[in-house]
């Protein structure tokens, strides 16, 4: 079937560049094609196929951490201790939520904001208790029912009938089937002058590493951009700006990761990461070269700080 790019329209098919086989324990095969004129990369999903409720209803898929984060977010909300519950997800994923905070902190406490894709709440419960009006909107039932009960009335599955300051989203728009159509409904939501924020996978990542793809694969991710791609999305009544943030430990971490022949996201959980076989004793070269990689961890940044990490598009995309 000829493919056709859904983020720029090119009338150019995208090029196929590979099956990918993520995972070794399930059949699950994913073509990988890259467009020529916007350079974006996407994985086609089966129709056929209801992984996400596969991912959602598997124990140990790829959501159930959200559940682990929210019980400690609640637990220190419950405590008023705002500053360990920000240093806690920080940890989690630092550069995600510094650059959140680092937006929404220059913002008024009057403003009014959405969280597209909010899970199980618990970054919509975070901002709420530091004085932002904020609800969460997600397409989990589940997620959504847990988030109420743990967190209070401010979530719901569809967004209301009203428009928004602000709509944030993090690790989203790479996973939807249609990233154009998802943009331009939200920001449909927005305000005169509103603003959106999220971040991405950046293509350039793979693509400098000389890889298919990035550490999170398909079925949960399927779209990987560049700055370019946010102005073929939209018309000119609004502005973009893209900020690549490195993430520096976690580059080193991932890298360091992958040489031990580890899952180095292990994402969803519930199915092993294809490995390649490999001889004892290029097993043992690999592990060496794993202590002695963790021992220079630092010393080796600066060669590693070139590459883009895959959450290294962060966008704002402000209404004119
Ligand atoms: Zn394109």
């Amino acid at each position: 079937m000829i493919q056709h790019c859904k983020i720029c329209d090119a009338p150019e098919a995208p090029k196929f560049l590979s099956n990918f086989r993520p995972y070794s324990d399930v059949d699950w095969t994913f073509p990988v094609y890259e467009c020529h004129q916007c350079g974006v990369r996407f994985a086609l999903r089966d129709p056929l196929v209801n992984y996400h409720e596969i991912l959602h209803s598997t124990a140990g898929g790829g959501y159930e951490s959200h559940y682990r984060i929210a019980e400690r977010v609640k637990h220190y909300l419950a405590h008023g201790a705002l500053n360990k519950c920000e240093q806690y997800l920080l940890m989690k994923a630092g550069y995600k939520y510094s650059e959140l905070t680092k937006f929404i902190k220059t913002k008024s406490k009057v403003v009014s904001i959405l969280e597209v894709g909010c899970s199980t709440g618990f970054v919509t419960a975070f901002l709420r208790s530091i004085g932002y009006g904020i609800e969460g909107i997600d397409i989990s039932e589940s997620a959504i029912n847990y988030a109420k009960s743990t967190f209070g009335p401010f979530y719901c599955l569809q967004p209301k009938k009203k428009q928004y300051d602000i709509v944030i989203h993090l690790g989203l728009i790479g996973c939807v089937d249609d990233p154009k159509e998802f943009l331009t409904g939200y920001l449909d939501l927005l305000k005169p002058n509103g603003e959106m924020f999220f971040n991405a996978p950046n293509v350039e990542s793979p693509k400098q590493l000389g890889e298919l793809w990035v550490s999170t694969p398909p079925p949960d991710l399927i779209y990987l951009f560049n700055e370019k791609s946010f102005q073929y999305m939209l018309n000119n009544s609004f502005d973009v700006s893209c900020v690549k943030v490195s993430a520096k430990g976690e580059v080193i971490w991932k890298h360091v990761k992958k040489i031990m022949n580890k899952d180095y996201n292990g994402y969803p959980k519930i199915f092993r990461q294809n490995q390649q076989v490999y001889d004892g004793k290029r097993i043992l070269i690999k592990r060496m070269f794993s202590r002695i990689a963790m021992v220079n961890a630092y010393a080796i940044y600066p060669f590693l700080k070139k590459y883009d990490n895959e959450y290294g598009i962060f966008v704002t995309i402000k209404r004119k």
